[in-house]
């Protein structure tokens, strides 16, 4: 070959290695877009940005500032357990001013060496870093948080290099993150209650089916407790419908501060409400039904600034029990039920177990 058709052939290799490797990133990017729009809800799409991200494209510090001015994103992620990893990573700002001002988020991508004074807001976990990417997050014109990512090399990250490429990536994620936030709360109203915020018949009807199978499989002990206010319609004639969602709202949250985390505890119609008790025989069930009962004898429910009752409920208990013909979800509930009639029948303000 002659010196000329060497040096072409080289140059051609070359080429051919720069366009393959162009090709491979390009798959690289693409297989990261379609699993963030394969995503399945909002838990798993941050996990993909703040965990996965950082391992396919060789980060040292992902850091993701959401706008959350009603605290909606932090509520719609209380039902869920937050990584540690997550711990000074997932931010958020209660309001535009406090992205730009606290994290001094920019509102076009800025690609620059790191600054401790700027940057620090953002990755307070890592003072290892050399250059970072601020990218706001865009969505119909307006800003919803910034995708932040931050590198150890100094070259990683330099103005103007790349922009076009992580443009179109912060505008995926804004519409997956818009998306999956909807999505969450559509998911979380159709199962709870408007009302009392806690979890509504729907869900528990879901849950109790779960965990009954759950129980028998472990052969563990699995407790209901089927509450019941007493007298709750005069509640509603002698103080007003008004004062009587006051007292359900009151009530719900007093249910849920006493219970453990491994309970369930759901409104099942007007003024009743479940408990389910995992992995609880019927002496523990009995006690916790008691303290619930004394703790909202006891309570003085407001319902306007100078006037507040008192009220008292029944409880009625059952145990999965196959001795006792309690054996499927729906036994466990009738069974409830109707230790809850009894406790009625009997005068009320009482807890009743299943015979
Ligand atoms: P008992 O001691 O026998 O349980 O008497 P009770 O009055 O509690 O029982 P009953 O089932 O006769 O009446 C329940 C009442 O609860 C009737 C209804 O007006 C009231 N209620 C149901 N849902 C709501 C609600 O969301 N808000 C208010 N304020 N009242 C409700
Ligand atoms: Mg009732
Ligand atoms: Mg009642």
């Amino acid at each position: 070959m002659s010196s000329r058709a060497e040096f072409l052939q080289n140059k051609l290799d070359a080429l051919l290695t720069i366009a393959n490797h162009n090709e491979q990133k390009q798959t690289h990017f693409q297989e990261y877009e379609l699993s963030l729009l394969n995503s399945s809800g909002l838990f798993e799409l941050l996990s993909i940005l703040l965990e996965s991200h950082q391992v396919q494209f060789q980060l040292t510090e992902v850091a993701l500032v959401l706008l959350d001015p009603e605290y909606e994103f932090q509520r719609l992620l209380d039902s869920y357990e937050i990584p540690n990893a997550w711990q000074n990573r997932l931010l958020f700002a209660d309001s535009e001013q406090a992205l730009h001002q606290d994290y001094k988020i920019p509102y076009r991508p800025r690609l620059s060496e790191y600054i401790p004074q700027q940057h620090q807001a953002l990755f307070s976990n890592n003072n290892t870093l050399r250059s970072v990417a601020i990218l706001p997050l865009i969505r119909q014109h307006k800003i919803i948080g910034s995708l932040n990512l931050g590198s150890r090399q100094v070259d990683r990250f330099q103005s103007g290099i790349g922009t076009q490429f992580l443009q179109h990536l912060t505008a995926v994620i804004s519409a997956c993150l818009e998306n999956a936030r909807l999505q969450e709360s559509i998911k979380q109203l159709g199962l709870l209650d408007p009302l009392t915020a806690i979890n509504n018949r729907r869900f528990f009807d879901q849950r109790v089916i779960e965990e009954t199978s759950l129980a028998q499989r472990n052969n563990t002990p699995l407790s209901c407790l089927f509450i019941d206010l007493d007298h709750f319609k005069s509640i509603n004639d002698q103080y007003g419908h008004q004062a009587g969602d006051n007292v359900l709202k009151q009530a719900a949250k007093i249910f849920t501060d006493i219970m453990r985390t491994s309970d369930i505890l759901a409104r099942y119609g007007g003024e009743e409400f479940v408990i389910l008790l995992t992995n609880t025989p019927l002496q523990t069930a009995y006690d916790i039904a008691e303290r619930i009962r004394k703790i909202i004898a006891a309570h003085d429910f407001k319902i306007s600034s100078s006037q507040s009752l008192s009220i008292t409920l029944s409880i009625g208990i059952a145990v999965l029990d196959e001795s006792k013909r309690i054996n499927t979800s729906q036994q466990l509930i009738k069974a409830a039920d109707e230790a809850v009639y009894d406790a009625k029948l009997n005068g009320r303000n009482r807890v009743h177990h299943a015979i």
